[in-house]
Parts: structure tokens; C-alpha cells; sequence
């Protein structure tokens, strides 16, 4: 361990490559790291360094395409990025089963996002609450006002909501905005509004305002994507059966229902993450709207059709944009849009959601069938063999004899690994 100090006065003032070269003096980090870093493939250093503070370098993930989507009616390719195996190959045989089916039929509820500001230290609060909602044109002016572009393309103030929530010290006044926020993701757009907002509801009520800020529970922006897999599709009656079992269990028991969501959120954030957007805000947003009944439960729902197939439906907010944050910004962003023909927020939304009921229906064909570990076996293979120490053609062919084992340990990949090199 090197000891050193991590203070550095003016840090973040320096350029990019000076920044790592006072952090590989310090950790004395050897040439071939600190070059890596310096690599910074097909993202710009320049445009990195403009994107967050204090950079270093930036770091690839892979992006593949999942196919056979239909979304709408519509062919189209889905990139995705993500450093996790098997969720683009999972995408692509759900939505190659889906196909006789017609693939996904989505719809939302258009792009509404929801700012809060909190008012204390009001003693009458019904009064406070009324005398707000009284103002509802004042405060559409003020928030239109500091947003004309928002305006300009069909956005801007949509409604207001007032509720009293009990805090530990009394009651609060919590005001929504609500905001169509269009084309953008738009957490600036109603943080700018709402901090705007916040002295007149002061003004007007004689209390105190303190936080001003976007709700990620965006349950105004939901997205919806269906689907309905033939039965003959997809292995018979007992796998459909099985893969209803396995939501019931997912939607009864919190444990479960965690995984369940997390197998979404696989597809969902690597479609959110490959176009530039705010993962976390989307991912926040899905779980808060899974426990929205008081227990945490699954975000898609699975049923047996009339006809005997199955039947998926996943709803759940999607606060996802075209414009601000990385989106614009990021070349790889833009060019991801471009293959998805891209050109509404709207349709993004759709398409991730669609992603995510994939994702969900072969999650859950795996588990109700064979269980994960045989599907991930091969990838998870070449992975151990790069942990072995296996380069170039001994990838493939340590991974396939680990497969052929069945037993994917590193152990036996070093093993392996010699008897190869001989
Ligand atoms: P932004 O402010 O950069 O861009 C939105 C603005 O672009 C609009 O306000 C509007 O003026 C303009 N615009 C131009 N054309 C538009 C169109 N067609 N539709 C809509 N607006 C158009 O970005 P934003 O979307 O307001 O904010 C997103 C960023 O905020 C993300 O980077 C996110 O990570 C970050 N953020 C998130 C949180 C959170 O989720 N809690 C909090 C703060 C910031």
C-alpha cells in the first residue's frame, strides 16, 4: 500500500492528462495503467472532460445489438450497452419468440415530470394548501416563463397538485409541478421552474420553502409495452404454466420480486445507458414504482390468454430524453438513436420498455425450465479462461473444455490453460 495524500489544491483546474499524472505519481501507478487511461476510444477526451468533473480517462462498455425486435409493428434493431453476459442474447431469442405474435404493442402516458417544493413552518396547513392551489395561473406563468424553448416545442406547465404529508416535526406542504417536459428527460427543466416557484409560495402562504426538486417517481411518464408469446412458441403449455408460477412467486414475495426486477432493469438500463440517459433516475423511478401498493411487487404482469398463450405486460416509468445530459453530448449516444430511427422521446421510452418485458420473459423461460447457470456457462466460461491467463485462440478453447467439464473454476482454467501451452 502507498500511503499519500488525496488532496491536491486546484485539481480539478487542470487538464485531463495532468490530473493523471499527479494521481499515478501519487499511487505510483505503472506506465501501462496510466496509458490505458489515456485511451479514451470512441469518446473524446475533450467531450469527457466537459461531461463530469476531475477526468481521468474514460472506461468502455460493450454495446450489442439485440434483434428481432418488433415494436409496433416495426422491425428494428436495439443496441444495448451493458458488461453483464447474456442479457442481449436473452433480448434477442424473446423477441425472436415473439415474432408469430406480432411482437410488443406499447403506449404511454406522455412525458409529464414532477417537481416538488417543500413548505414548512406553516401553522395552518389545509389553509396553505388551498391558498396555493388559488394561484394555479400565476404559478403556470411563472414556471412558463423561465422555459420559452420547453414552450416553443409543445411542453411547459401541465398541472398542480398540493398534499399535506406528515414529517416528523408536523405537517409539510408539498407542492407538484407538473411539466411537460417534451423531448427531454427534463430534470433541469422543472428544477429551474421550481426553484423559481418557491418564493411566491413562501410569499403567498407566510411559510418556509426548502428543497425544490424533481421527483424521480415519474408515475405520470409511464410507458407500457404487452406482449402475447404463442404457447407452441415457446415449449409447450408446462412452460407457460411454469412461467406464470414463477411471477406469481416474484410478485408475492419481496426477495424474489428484487431479481425479478433486476432481470428488467438489465434490459432497460443498457437501452437507457447506450442512448446517453440518466440510469440511476430511471432505475429509482422503476423500483419506488414496484412498491407503490406498500409492498415491493413485480413491475410486469403474466397471464394464461383465451387461446392458451402467455401473455406479458410491463408498466413502469421511464423519464427518458433525445435532448440534455449525455444524450446530445455523447457520440456513441447519438449514434445508437440513429440505428433505432429514433426521433421522439416518446418512441425511446417504448422501446426500452419493450426491452424490459423481453428481458423479463426470458428470465423467467429460463428459470421455470433449464435455470441460469447452463445458459450463462459458455460466456461465464471464456471469462474464467481471460481470469486464467488464456489470451487470443486460448480463449475458445479453454472455455470449451471447461463447458465439456462442466465445472467452470479458475482452477481448473489454469489447468487447462498448461496443458494447452503444453
Ligand atoms: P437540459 O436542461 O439539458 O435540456 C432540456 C432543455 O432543452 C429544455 O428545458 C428546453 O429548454 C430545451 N429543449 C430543446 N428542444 C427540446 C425538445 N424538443 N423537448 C424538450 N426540451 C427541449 O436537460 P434536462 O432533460 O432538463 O435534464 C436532464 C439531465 O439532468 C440529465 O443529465 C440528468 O442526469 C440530470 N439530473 C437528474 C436529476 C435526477 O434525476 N434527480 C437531478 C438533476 C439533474
Amino acid at each position: 500500500m502507498h500511503s499519500y495524500s488525496s488532496r491536491i489544491e486546484g485539481f480539478h483546474k487542470q487538464a485531463p492528462d495532468d490530473r493523471l499524472r499527479l494521481v499515478a505519481e501519487r499511487t505510483h501507478l505503472d506506465a501501462g495503467s496510466a496509458a490505458h487511461f489515456a485511451d479514451t476510444g470512441n469518446l473524446p477526451l475533450e467531450t469527457a472532460n466537459r461531461m463530469i468533473e476531475n477526468v481521468i480517462g474514460t472506461m468502455s462498455i460493450p454495446v450489442g445489438v439485440a434483434t428481432n425486435m418488433i415494436v409496433d409493428g416495426r422491425d428494428l434493431f436495439v443496441p444495448m450497452a451493458t458488461e453483464e453476459s447474456s442479457v442481449v442474447a436473452a433480448v434477442c431469442n424473446a423477441a425472436k419468440q415473439a415474432r408469430s405474435g406480432g411482437g410488443f404493442v406499447t403506449s404511454t402516458t406522455g412525458s409529464l415530470m414532477i417537481a416538488q417544493i417543500q413548505l414548512l413552518d406553516v401553522s395552518d396547513p389545509e389553509t396553505a394548501r388551498i391558498k396555493i392551489l388559488e394561484r394555479r395561473d400565476d404559478i403556470k406563468a411563472i414556471c412558463d416563463a423561465k422555459d420559452p424553448v420547453l414552450l416553443k416545442f409543445g411542453g411547459g406547465f401541465h398541472d398542480l397538485e398540493v398534499r399535506i404529508v406528515d414529517g416528523a416535526r408536523g405537517p409539510m406542504v408539498i407542492t407538484h409541478i407538473i411539466v411537460d417536459t417534451r423531448d427531454a428527460m427534463g430534470a433541469n427543466a422543472v428544477n429551474t421552474m421550481a426553484e423559481a416557484l418557491a418564493p411566491s409560495i413562501a410569499e403567498w402562504t407566510g411559510g418556509r420553502t426548502l428543497l425544490r426538486i424533481l421527483s424521480n417517481l415519474a408515475d405520470r411518464r409511464l410507458a407500457r409495452a404487452r406482449c402475447t408469446w404463442k404457447a407452441e412458441d415457446i415449449g409447450g403449455t408446462a412452460v407457460r404454466d411454469g412461467m406464470v408460477e414463477a411471477f406469481q412467486f416474484a410478485d408475492a414475495d419481496p426477495y424474489r420480486a428484487t431479481t425479478h426486477n433486476k432481470g428488467i432493469m438489465n434490459g432497460v438500463t443498457a437501452v437507457v445507458l447506450a442512448t446517453g440517459n440518466d440510469t440511476r433516475a430511471v432505475e429509482s423511478g422503476a423500483h419506488a414504482y414496484a412498491a407503490r401498493s406498500g409492498r415491493y411487487r413485480s413491475l410486469s404482469r403474466w397471464e394464461v390468454t383465451k387461446d392458451g398463450d402467455l401473455s406479458g405486460v410491463l408498466e413502469m416509468p421511464l423519464a427518458v430524453g433525445l435532448i440534455g445530459g449525455a444524450t446530445k453530448v455523447h457520440p456513441t449516444a447519438q449514434a445508437c438513436l440513429k440505428i433505432m430511427e429514433i426521433d421522439s422521446a416518446d418512441r425511446l421510452a417504448r422501446i426500452v420498455v419493450s426491452v424490459g418485458l423481453a428481458q423479463n420473459f426470458a428470465a423467467l423461460r429460463v428459470l421455470a425450465t433449464t435455470g441460469v447457470q447452463k445458459g450463462h456457462m459458455s460466456l461465464h466460461a471464456q471469462n474464467i479462461a481471460i481470469m486464467a491467463g488464456a489470451a487470443g485462440e486460448e480463449i475458445d478453447a479453454v472455455a470449451k473444455k471447461l463447458v465439456a467439464r462442466g465445472t467452470v473454476r479458475i482452477d481448473i482454467a489454469e489447468e487447462e490453460l498448461k496443458t494447452l501451452r503444453g
